[in-house]
């Protein structure tokens, strides 16, 4: 595999491009909207800065990268060619399922589909094509430069062989690949979720404060961040819809939302990317501050 088309040029997708082409491969960014593409070759540039000032990479190491991608509008030129497919297109079924039907016109029988969905089955996404064994997940960590694992999902029908050559190559990207089975949430969110909306829980209850609940966690289990800061880094509309497919796909009463979650979510409150969820990032400083609901 040498050339790889990545759907989708938002927060994941510039990241798969920047790790896949710092490593050598052909890159094609794909996404529908050219301001996506413009702001991905800027967040990559910018990465790649970070890096050099870290001493990870040298400058020629930043032009090779920079000059080892190329963007498209059209999925079907962007996909001419490739080896490989990532797909991190928005989290939308009908859209995913979309994307995968074009995916099997435009490419040909070898050519290996991944997805980076976070929560939507790869057997669902596999069953619009006509090669279903050569559909894969490749749910990357965000940010993906930096963050180690990839968690490899496969398919019910997904090929032995696939999965062999996709943890490989997770390899060669300097990941530690980790192949699980599709079910509700994978491993990653399944254990993670219940987690974060078990905290959700303990404010809604008034068991303990936003403070007083990331505190214990971080300090007491040595987590980096605590479950509520992470709610809100992973965003609180991303958190609730990723509960409802576990509370969907299993029928357990345990993954059910907290009321508290789902009002927040309502009410636009979905963490750092709407300057406000548990904590406010309206003031834009390092240190964080307990929304105003909270205290
Ligand atoms: P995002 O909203 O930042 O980016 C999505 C991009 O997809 C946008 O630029 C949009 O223009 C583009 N897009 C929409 N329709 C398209 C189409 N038909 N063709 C090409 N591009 C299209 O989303 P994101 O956070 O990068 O998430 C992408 C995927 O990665 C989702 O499946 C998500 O579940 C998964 N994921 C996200 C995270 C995370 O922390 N954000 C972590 C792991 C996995």
């Amino acid at each position: 595999m040498q050339k790889v088309a990545v759907i989708g040029a938002g927060t994941m997708g510039n990241g798969i491009a920047h790790v896949f082409a710092q490593h050598g491969f052909s890159v094609h960014l794909v996404d529908v909207s050219q301001p996506a593409l413009d702001k991905a070759l800027a967040t990559i540039t910018k990465n790649l800065d970070r890096q050099i000032a870290k001493e990870i990479i040298t400058a020629e190491n930043k032009q090779q990268t920079l000059a080892n991608l190329q963007t498209f509008t059209s999925l079907a030129s962007g996909v001419q060619g490739v080896h490989l497919v990532v797909e991190a297109a928005t989290e939308n079924v009908d859209l995913k399922l979309k994307i995968f039907r074009e995916l099997d016109e435009h490419t040909g029988p070898d050519t290996v589909l991944a997805t980076n969905t976070s929560s939507i089955s790869i057997t669902k996404i596999a069953a619009v094509t006509r090669k279903p064994g050569k559909v894969i997940g490749m749910h990357f960590m965000n940010p993906v430069p930096v963050m180690k694992l990839v968690e490899i999902i496969n398919g019910y029908a997904t090929e032995k062989a696939i999965t062999e050559q996709i943890t490989e190559l997770s390899l060669q990207l300097g990941k530690v690949p980790c192949v699980v089975n599709d079910y509700p949430g994978f491993i990653a969110n399944r254990i993670l979720m219940p987690m974060i909306n078990e905290a959700i829980y303990s404010l809604y209850e008034g068991v303990a404060g936003v403070h007083e609940i990331d505190t214990v966690m971080k300090l007491g289990m040595a987590h980096p961040m605590g479950p509520l800061q992470l709610a809100d880094f992973i965003g609180l509309d991303v958190c609730l819809s990723i509960l409802h497919v576990l509370y969907n796909g299993f029928g357990n009463q345990k993954y059910a939302p907290c009321p508290l979650l789902v009002n927040m979510v309502t009410a636009g409150h979905l963490g750092v990317k709407s300057g406000a969820g548990f904590y406010n990032y309206a003031a834009g400083g390092k240190e964080l501050v307990v929304s105003e609901q909270f205290r």
